[in-house]
């Protein structure tokens, strides 16, 4: 089976500041690109002059317009092409989008906990989402309206710099009773330490979770951006489960 995933050009229609770090870019893309429906479905994208890939979910995929919510970090690859209105009008590769998100049938709640990168696919599950939500968001801006009214929404600041406290908040929630299923995405070292705490305090089978890392604290640009969906379909392919895919993405970025 082939891991190489297919690419589409698409060509920047607009640009829109969302808050102080976040920028809304819709794009026209090649109408061979088909979502997969997948909530939290991410695509790479390689900026004019790149060639190295950056993830962002598909905040929404609709008659060939393609919605990306970008986070404007200090420095960074992505981050300095998309702080200019200059990226208005250019054309961009983007792959295939791929999924995880996987909520079992039975399940009667969702958690959701996550960070600004992670904000944009929270907003696309919670729109999604059938039964009663709750989600933590851990953002540095305000974003009234951003998230769906129909969930329950904490908004925590972050504690500063490029640190995050996701793993201790999620540590501190109270379960619900019944089965239902847990979604977190942020910084690479929290989301391994709450897939331990998950696997081994709380002895969750891995169906009734998904954790990503999406980001990883290091100074200067990501020097290894690793493509997280020939990962995911070799596992899968492989069986694996979602726990072991992504602890081995972790493994493959470090
Ligand atoms: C499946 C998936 C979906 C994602 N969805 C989104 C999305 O919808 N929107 C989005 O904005 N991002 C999303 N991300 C995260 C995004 O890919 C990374 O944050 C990426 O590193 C940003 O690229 P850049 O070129 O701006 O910065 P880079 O050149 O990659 O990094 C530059 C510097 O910024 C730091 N940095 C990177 N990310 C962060 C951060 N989040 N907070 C603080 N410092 C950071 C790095 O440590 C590095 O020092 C997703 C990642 C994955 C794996």
């Amino acid at each position: 089976m082939s891991t190489k995933a297919r690419t589409y050009d698409a060509r920047v229609d607009s640009r829109v500041q969302l808050s102080p770090h976040l920028v809304r870019l819709t794009l026209a893309v090649d109408p061979a690109f088909e979502s997969t429906g997948v909530p939290d479905e991410w695509i790479g994208l390689v900026v004019p002059g790149q060639f190295q890939s950056r993830y962002y979910t598909v905040r929404s995929c609709a008659s060939g317009e393609l919605v990306l919510d970008v986070v404007v970090h200090d420095q960074g690859l992505v981050t300095e092409w998309v702080a200019l209105d200059e990226c208005v009008g250019a054309t961009v590769t983007v792959t295939e989008p791929k999924g995880s998100f996987a909520m079992p049938a039975d399940a009667s709640w969702l958690m959701l906990v996550g960070d600004l990168t992670a904000l944009p696919a929270m907003a696309r599950i919670a729109e999604s989402a059938t039964v009663p939500t709750r989600i933590w968001a851990e953002v540095p801006d305000e974003l009234p309206g951003y998230l769906t009214e129909r969930a329950t929404v904490t908004w925590l600041d972050p504690p500063g710099g490029d640190g995050s406290r996701l793993a201790e908040v999620a540590q501190h929630i109270e379960w619900p009773a019944r089965e239902g299923y847990f979604w977190m995405a942020g910084e690479s070292a929290q989301m391994r330490a709450i897939r331990k705490h998950l696997m081994r305090d709380r002895q969750l089978p891995s169906t009734a979770y998904d954790v990503m890392g999406y980001w990883r604290a290091s100074s200067g640009r990501q020097l290894r951006a690793v493509d997280p969906g020939p990962i995911w379909r070799a596992g899968k392919a492989a069986g694996k489960s979602d726990e072991e895919i992504w602890q081995q993405y972790d493994e493959a970025r470090s």
